[in-house]
């Protein structure tokens, strides 16, 4: 145990789950953990934050923590997002070691056990689950996904492919997790860069059999583009070395219409007009999103709200 944590770690082993409106499948997600947990012999606890649910998902979770001391719950006042969601599981935790886990069974919970055995067995502290492929998902999912990741790695030198929020944490991991002051966090990428000893394990991504993805695309999209801005300053150094280029373009582009003015040659340059209007027009719009980007992300970090509010409790 480390020095430092004396009042916590009562508990071997503890799994954080997200959920979101998952009234359908979350008992079933439960029930397959729980069978899993079974077969681990360590002392375990099951943490589920309800984000804001409206579909009853929260009563049917009371139901079973009401028969099950292991299972605890925490509900989030409203939707925070998922990624408050984990930070209020592990704040909450109490394991020695700590599995975040999706609530849709898409990622099998029998994962556990292997990442639970390279973390006792062979001392990782971060065990990785990383899929295989991808899931049954719509074409434009795919494509922005795949966009996302291939930024993400150039811009900030993190190769997150295949990457997920399925990921086993050691308590000393975890503490430093919850000790990091953002505000606007993303976990699949803060956790590499915490570093500490770490291993992926592959798996291939179930379907989604109940409900359906809480993300839409533009939430997605939005998401891709916070995590892009808080990993890497580039997309802001973009816009200089655009402006750059483009100054020295409308420098050659000037030369050469006065040329012409002067030889008496000017021609109607209507087009030039209009594409140099609409490329410096849609440059400029870009970069100023950009600008903003930043901003509202500093703006997020100065107010320095908490990431979630916490509604009520059970077992906890
Ligand atoms: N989730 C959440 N808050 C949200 C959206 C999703 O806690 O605002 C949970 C959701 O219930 C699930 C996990 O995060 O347990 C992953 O969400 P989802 O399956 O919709 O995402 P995908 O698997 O499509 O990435
Ligand atoms: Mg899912």
């Amino acid at each position: 145990m480390m020095p430092d944590d004396h009042n916590r770690s009562t508990i071997d082993l503890s799994i954080v789950i997200p959920v979101f409106n998952e009234a359908e499948g979350i008992l079933d997600t439960l029930d397959v953990t729980m069978r899993v947990l079974q077969e681990i012999s360590m002392s375990h606890e099951v943490i589920i934050v309800d984000d804001g649910s409206t579909d009853g998902t929260w009563e049917s979770l009371e139901g079973v923590a009401y028969q099950d001391q292991r299972v605890k719950l925490i509900r989030l006042s409203r939707n925070f997002g998922k990624e408050a969601a984990i930070l209020a599981g592990l704040e909450h935790c109490r394991g020695e070691g700590v599995v975040v886990m999706d609530g849709d069974l898409q990622y099998p919970p029998e994962l556990i056990k292997e990442m639970v055995r390279l973390w006792k067995e062979e001392g990782y502290r971060v065990v990785h689950g990383v899929k295989e492929s991808r899931q049954k998902e719509s074409v434009s999912r795919g494509f922005f996904a795949r966009m996302f990741y291939a930024l993400m790695a150039t811009l900030s030198g993190y190769d997150l492919r295949g990457g997920t929020d399925y990921k086993l944490l050691d308590r000393s991991v975890v503490k430093h997790y919850i000790e990091l002051p953002e505000k606007v966090r993303f976990f699949r990428g803060l956790i590499p860069w915490l570093g500490f000893r770490n291993i992926s394990v592959p798996f291939f991504p179930a379907n989604r059999r109940e409900g359906r993805s809480g993300w839409s695309l533009f939430s997605l999209v939005r998401l891709g583009v916070r995590a892009i801005c808080s990993f890497s300053s580039i997309p802001m150094q973009v816009v200089t070395i655009l402006g750059t280029f483009m100054f020295v373009a409308s420098l050659v582009l000037g030369l050469q219409t006065l040329y012409m003015k002067l030889s008496g040659r000017a021609v109607a340059g209507f087009a030039t007009v209009i594409i140099l209007l609409l490329f410096i027009g849609s440059i400029l719009m870009v970069s100023l999103g950009l600008i903003g980007q930043y901003l509202s992300m500093i703006y997020e970090e100065v107010k320095g709200r908490p990431s979630f509010v916490i509604d009520r409790t059970r077992n906890i």
